[in-house]
């Protein structure tokens, strides 16, 4: 079984890859956004999918399928991609929940979309999409239906499943909620929920690889000890962090057998946002839920 996941494009123009393959070449995590509901051996289908620039509303520094609503974008094309990306799932806009993340390591369980979507004078597209919730950087599920969204422009999202148990969760692992621990407390989260951690499945998405992400000595020993594993060099033989390599050992470590990495750059690769590439720019998303 190979590490790493094949990567196949999504419905024509949406700017939606499906990652598959892995671990989650099971029947239990099936690749296609076809086919939702359990599965012959009981245990629950997952969908996982990550975003590119292509496909949206946004223009300019944002151009174009941005997802990010707190980095200058025009909200209504933030609205509009939100939208689309819900209908290329096959969820209703307002049963996704995304966050207002600040870096920080608070892992928050959720049910469903909490609509903050009222209000006529919003736009069409706007009034489907509910309002972020505050202050975390990861959301956890049991509930079907739901997606779980996550931005990112550097930093690794993390998409987990526990299929056997049919919990789900999606976090965003910056240097900072990485080597804080974030990743320890959406393990502790889906346990609470009712996981196995020998039976969660983990997908690393697009980030910021080991060769391009460059820091400070300091901050390359800090982030290595708090975070064993992540310590790179760049290819310019300076120091460097590897946030995907640390976080795939913490869950190794942790009982986490499956864990797959997405290995696109963001920084090398002009497909996705790379906040350290050009900033302001957009967010990708990374999407997970299980089809009710
Ligand atoms: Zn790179």
């Amino acid at each position: 079984m190979t590490p790493e996941p094949a990567v196949t494009p999504g419905p024509a123009g949406s700017g939606v890859v499906v990652s598959a393959a892995g671990p989650f070449a099971s029947s239990s995590a099936g690749a296609s956004l076809a086919g939702p509901g359990p599965d012959p051996a009981g245990s629950r289908q997952v969908r996982r999918i990550f975003t590119t620039r292509r496909g949206g509303a946004s223009t300019g520094r944002y151009e174009s399928f941005n997802l990010g609503g707190a980095v200058g974008d025009d909200p209504a094309a933030v609205a509009a991609n939100r939208v689309r990306l819900a209908a290329a799932a096959g969820l209703p806009a307002e049963r996704v929940v995304w966050m207002r993340q600040v870096h920080g390591t608070t892992v928050t369980p959720v049910t469903f979309a909490v609509g903050g979507a009222a209000g006529g004078t919003r736009a069409p597209a706007a009034a489907m999409v509910p309002d972020p919730l505050p202050d975390t950087d990861g959301i956890v599920t049991a509930t079907t239906g739901v997606g779980l969204a996550v931005l990112v422009a550097d930093c690794v999202p993390v998409l987990a499943a526990d299929p056997v148990a049919g919990v789900i969760a999606a976090v965003h692992a910056g240097r900072r909620g990485a080597a804080e621990g974030i990743v320890l407390r959406m393990l502790e989260q889906m346990v609470a929920l009712g996981a196995t951690a020998a039976n969660i499945e983990v997908l690393l998405g697009p980030a910021i690889c080991g060769t391009c992400y460059e820091v400070p000595l300091s901050l390359h020993r800090e982030v290595a000890a708090a975070l064993p594993g992540s310590a790179s060099t760049t290819d310019r033989g300076t120091p460097g962090l590897d946030l995907r390599a640390g976080v795939a050992r913490q869950l190794r470590e942790a009982g986490v057998a499956g864990v797959a990495v997405d290995p696109r750059c963001t920084y090398t690769d002009t497909e996705l946002f790379s906040h350290r590439r050009g900033s302001p720019t957009g967010r990708l998303a990374g999407l997970i839920w299980m089809p009710s």
